[in-house]
C-alpha cells in the first residue's frame, strides 16, 4: 500500500514547485497576510514556508496528512465547486508520502506553538530518539510554518530526472511571482539558503499594499510594466469577470509571458493561450510576444480541472466565448489608446 500511496502522491506532486504552489494555496486560504518562504538545493532539500494565517487547531493535528481530509468543505453547495480548486486533502498527504514533512502552528486561541511530524500520512514522534507520536508544545508565532524536506527521497528515479536545482529553483520563483502578483497588496517572499543561516538577501520581496501592477514592475521591470494595458469586463450571460494586465502593440519581448489564475489557481490553459498568441500575431512586430496576466473568475462547476494529474491545465465551458470576450475587450482597449 505504501508503494501505491507514494506513486500516485508522485503524481500529484511531480517536482518542488509544485509542491510549493499548494502550500502557498493553503497559506493564502488560511488568512495571511505574510507569506515567507526559504528554499535550498532547489526544493529538493528544504522547502520552508512561513504564514500569519489562522494556523491550524491542536486537536487537527493528528489527521492533517490523511488523504481526503479538508476543512474548506462547510456547506453541501460547496461539494459542487470541488472542481475549482483541484484536490481537496490530497496535497498534504501526497507531500507526507513523497518528503519528510513537519509542521509548527499556533491559532489565535492556543497559547502556545504546537510541532508535529508526518511521514506516510501520519504522524510520527517529532524528535527521532522518542517514540512518542503526539505533537509537542513549543514557542511559535501566530499562523503556521510548514517544512519539506528531502522531497522525493524514497523515490529515487523521481530525484534523479530532477538534476538541476537551479532549474527547480527558477520554477520556484516563477510561481512564487506569479502568486504574488495575483495576490497583491500581501507581503510575500522568497529566498534561497545554502547553509545553517538564511540571511541571504530575498529574490522576491513584495509588499503589503502593492498594486498588482506595481508587482508586474517589480519582477518584469518598469518597461513592461510601461506598456500594459488594464482590461476588464464581465459577462452575467457566461457568468464571467475577467481582470487582465496585457501588452499593447509597440510592446516587445523575445518570448511570451501568460500568467493565468482561474478562481486564483495559477493554471495553464491551452485554448487561451492559443487565441492570446494569434491576436498578438497580427498585432506584434515579427519575432515579438506578448505578456498577459489574466485573471478570470468562472462558474466553478463550469472548470474541469482533470485535464492534469497537478491539475495545472485546466478547461472550462463555453471556452470559446469566454476567449472570445477577452480578446474582444482587448482590442478595444488597444484601439482606444491609440486614438
Ligand atoms: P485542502 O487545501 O484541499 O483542504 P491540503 O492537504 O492542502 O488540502 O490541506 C489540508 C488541510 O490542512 C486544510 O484543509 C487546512 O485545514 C489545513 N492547512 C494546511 N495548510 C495550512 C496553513 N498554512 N494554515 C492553516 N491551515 C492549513
Ligand atoms: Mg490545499
Amino acid at each position: 500500500e505504501a508503494v501505491v500511496n507514494r506513486i500516485a502522491a508522485g503524481e500529484i506532486i511531480q517536482r518542488p514547485s509544485n509542491a510549493l504552489k499548494e502550500l502557498i494555496e493553503n497559506s493564502l486560504d488560511a488568512g495571511a497576510t505574510s507569506i515567507r518562504i526559504t528554499v535550498k538545493e532547489g526544493g529538493l532539500k528544504l522547502l520552508q514556508i512561513q504564514d500569519n494565517g489562522s494556523g491550524i487547531r491542536k486537536d487537527d493535528l493528528p489527521i492533517l496528512c490523511e488523504r481526503f481530509t479538508t476543512s474548506k468543505i462547510r456547506a453541501f453547495e460547496d461539494l459542487s465547486s470541488i472542481g475549482t480548486y483541484g484536490f481537496r486533502g490530497e496535497a498534504l498527504a501526497s507531500i507526507s508520502h513523497v518528503a519528510h514533512l513537519s509542521v509548527t502552528t499556533k491559532t489565535r486561541a492556543e497559547s502556545c506553538a504546537w510541532k508535529a511530524a508526518y511521514a506516510d500520512g501520519a504522524m510520527v514522534p517529532v524528535k527521532a530518539d522518542s517514540s512518542d507520536s503526539s505533537a509537542i508544545p513549543c514557542a511559535g508565532n501566530d499562523g503556521t510554518v510548514l517544512v519539506v524536506e528531502d522531497l522525493f527521497y524514497n523515490t529515487p528515479q523521481r530525484l534523479r530526472s530532477l538534476r538541476s536545482a537551479t532549474d527547480e529553483y527558477a520554477r520556484i520563483v516563477s510561481v512564487v511571482m506569479a502568486y504574488s502578483i495575483h495576490n497583491a497588496g500581501i507581503a510575500m517572499s522568497c529566498r534561497k539558503t545554502a547553509g545553517g543561516s538564511s540571511n541571504s538577501t530575498a529574490d522576491i520581496n513584495t509588499s503589503v499594499g502593492a498594486s498588482v501592477l506595481d508587482n508586474i514592475g517589480l519582477h518584469y521591470g518598469d518597461t513592461v510594466k510601461r506598456e500594459l494595458v488594464h482590461v476588464e469586463a464581465a459577462s452575467s450571460e457566461l457568468d464571467v469577470e475577467v481582470n487582465a494586465w496585457c501588452s499593447g502593440a509597440n510592446f516587445q519581448a523575445k518570448k511570451s509571458t501568460f500568467l493565468f489564475f482561474i478562481n486564483h489557481r495559477y493554471v495553464d490553459c491551452s485554448s487561451l493561450k492559443r487565441a492570446l498568441e494569434a491576436f498578438y500575431g497580427t498585432l506584434l512586430a515579427k519575432g515579438t510576444h506578448p505578456f498577459v496576466y489574466l485573471s478570470l473568475e468562472i462558474d466553478p462547476t463550469k472548470v474541469d480541472v482533470n485535464v492534469h494529474p497537478t491539475k495545472k491545465e485546466v478547461a472550462f465551458a463555453d471556452e470559446d466565448d469566454v476567449v472570445e470576450l477577452v480578446c474582444e475587450e482587448l482590442a478595444k482597449v488597444l484601439e482606444k489608446q491609440g486614438e
